[in-house]
């Protein structure tokens, strides 16, 4: 499972990438692709796929006969990065890259190590541009440390200027940049009109003993086992929904985030297809499960003071279920006791998350995509160390138990009852 990971972590360099790959496989296993600009002829018995913005992908399956709702699992396609700006080029005494932090990345962990650029360009076409997905593949660009000798207080809690000390130096001369870009691609450097282009991690992921370590783990991990979970799970009398949003580093309040309609307005779209009125997709979504999947911090082996003591939560420990009271983790009782159940079916086992009261912690995707489909949701991921950093580590045996409790929840059909309950 964990080198199936690992492979889909390395044709996902960026959520472009993402979204193109996991396209793929879905069209492998006979998915139909639909675009938001046609109509939609929907067959009853058959999977398809939608994506939005170009990072962001929404693929369900229809049962054969009448649904009663949908069973959800979400991830994201971004992780942190450095954006490259459209005039790419700095001079000094060396070509390097003009870019922007793009989320809150551990900036230590990006320095002194080979990076490669992805993500996609425009080009000309007889009556209007197509977009191609680029990825140098090579590393071509590295973020380098002062020595030591001449920052002395580099070991004493450096900070980051991101305009200045995270600037990466390329490795072609100058104005080579736009030409290698366009020459990967077998096209002139005149043909691109304008890029969407990041640096990344090139880096395989790794097994070792107990522990895998890979880049983008956040949250390409939890998008892997969702992706397999949809795959692998039998019919349900419910319409079972793959959901990969961007831009969650970035607050998700984008066209294709978990803040826009993409998902409200595919629903909508579902539901009219198969003869719903708007009440019928009042009682389609009351009648559904959303399950919000990003990584969640471990304990810290040096610094377990960052946890809380009665809710640690470990790497080979299973599903993490989270919970905030302010809600920036939807999970409750109700969510979290049908998380919990299917976790029981599914022989995974289970840990409960919360911060330390004095600190706020993260978010994530549950609680924003509610803002535009508001039904029963929890918060779930899998417990790792060193979240944001390029190179990020999990337990080995974790993978596999989210794919078994994701392929719990798309089998299931769950079912408002009239006190609020589910049955599943
Ligand atoms: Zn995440």
């Amino acid at each position: 499972m964990n080198e199936k990971l690992f492979s889909y972590i390395a044709a996902c360099p960026s959520p472009y990438h993402t979204v193109a790959h996991t396209a793929a496989i879905l069209a492998d296993a006979g998915y139909t692709p639909l675009s938001e600009g046609d109509d939609w002829t929907l067959e009853a018995g058959k999977g398809y796929y939608v994506t939005r913005g170009g990072s962001s992908i929404l693929a369900f399956r229809v049962p054969a006969a009448d649904f009663r709702g949908f069973t959800m699992a979400a991830a994201h396609t971004d992780s942190p990065t450095f954006k490259i700006k459209e005039n790419a080029e700095l001079g000094g005494s060396y070509v390097r890259l003009a870019t922007e932090k793009y989320g809150g990345m551990l900036c230590a962990s990006w320095m002194d190590r080979p990076l490669s650029v992805a993500g996609r360009v425009t080009v000309r076409t007889p009556d209007g541009i197509a977009v191609r997905l680029v990825d140098l593949g090579e590393p071509c660009a590295i973020i380098p440390n002062v020595a030591i000798h001449m920052n002395r207080r580099a070991n004493d809690g450096m900070t980051y200027d991101a305009a200045t000390d995270m600037i990466p130096l390329w490795g072609g001369e100058a104005g080579s940049f736009r030409r290698q870009v366009a020459a990967s691609l077998g096209l002139d450097e005149g043909d691109i009109l304008t890029t969407d282009l990041a640096v990344y991690n090139p880096q395989p992921g790794t097994v070792w003993g107990s522990y895998i370590s890979a880049p983008r783990l956040d949250d390409l991990q939890c998008a892997f086992a969702a992706l397999e979970a949809f795959l692998a799970a039998p019919p349900s009398d419910c319409t079972p929904v793959l959901c990969l949003f961007d831009n969650e580093e970035v607050g998700s309040q984008t066209k294709q985030g978990a803040a826009s309609t993409f998902l409200c307005d595919t629903l909508g779209r579902i539901n009219l297809a198969f003869g719903g009125d708007a009440a019928r997709y009042c009682r389609r979504v009351a009648n559904s499960f959303l399950v919000s999947c990003d990584n969640a911090h471990a304990v810290h082996p040096n610094h377990p003071e960052y946890a809380d003591k009665n809710h640690t939560v470990r790497m080979g420990g299973g599903v993490v279920i989270k919970y905030n009271a302010s809600q920036r983790y939807t999970s409750d009782a109700v969510s979290a006791g049908l998380f919990r159940l299917l976790c029981e079916r599914a022989g995974v086992p289970v840990q409960m998350y919360a911060n330390r009261a004095d600190m706020p912690g993260g978010s994530t995707l549950g609680n924003i995509a509610n803002t535009q489909v508001s039904l029963n949701t929890v918060d779930v991921g899998i417990a790792q160390l060193a979240m944001h950093s390029a190179l990020e580590t999990a337990g080995a045996d974790d993978t596999a138990a989210m794919v078994g409790a994701l392929t719990a929840l798309f089998a299931a059909s769950p079912a408002m009852c009239a006190d609020g309950s589910f049955r599943i």
